[in-house]
């Protein structure tokens, strides 16, 4: 019990630590969020997830999954999370009767990394992280385009 005290203390500095950073970096960016709540959720099936309430976020995150990436990579999964919440609601940009969320998921997904990435610097992001999210060039699509761009293209191509 208490080496796994120990183990979770460990993860939540880390987390605590890169949480801060993300904060910071979205201030740089002119985006002002309230401190952020951190829960610790073994049972979670993604890596994180985040809610934003009344400018407050909260961020769920899997100590188990995060333990393997590092410091950088962790602001970035917690930036992604919080991204979600924060710029990508206009989901009136594509044609609602037709809405395929997995396809939204994907192509608000490819936007968010690249903001990330510009924002972090990918040099300092590692290549396990790299190779975990997604990005244009998987599909075939070029980057540097808007969310509703990747939907379209990739409802086209069938993804
Ligand atoms: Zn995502």
């Amino acid at each position: 019990m208490i080496i796994r005290e120990a183990v979770d203390k460990k993860i939540m500095n880390k987390i605590v630590y890169a949480k801060n950073r993300a904060v910071e970096l979205l201030k740089k960016h002119g985006i002002e969020i309230s401190n952020a709540e951190i829960i610790l959720d073994e049972n979670l099936q993604k890596i994180a997830d985040a809610i934003i309430n009344e400018n407050i976020p909260k961020i769920r995150i899997n100590p188990n999954k995060i333990a393997e990436f590092d410091s950088y990579d962790i602001v970035f999964i917690i930036l992604h999370e919080l991204f979600h919440e924060l710029l990508l609601t206009e989901v009136d940009e594509i044609d609602i009767d037709d809405f395929d969320h997995k396809i939204y998921n994907k192509a608000t997904d490819l936007e968010i990394n690249q903001i990330i990435a510009k924002m972090i610097g990918t040099d300092k992001l590692s290549n396990r992280l790299i190779s975990y999210v997604i990005w244009p060039n998987y599909y075939g699509l070029p980057f540097n385009k808007r969310w509703h761009f990747y939907y379209k293209e990739l409802k086209k191509k069938g993804y």
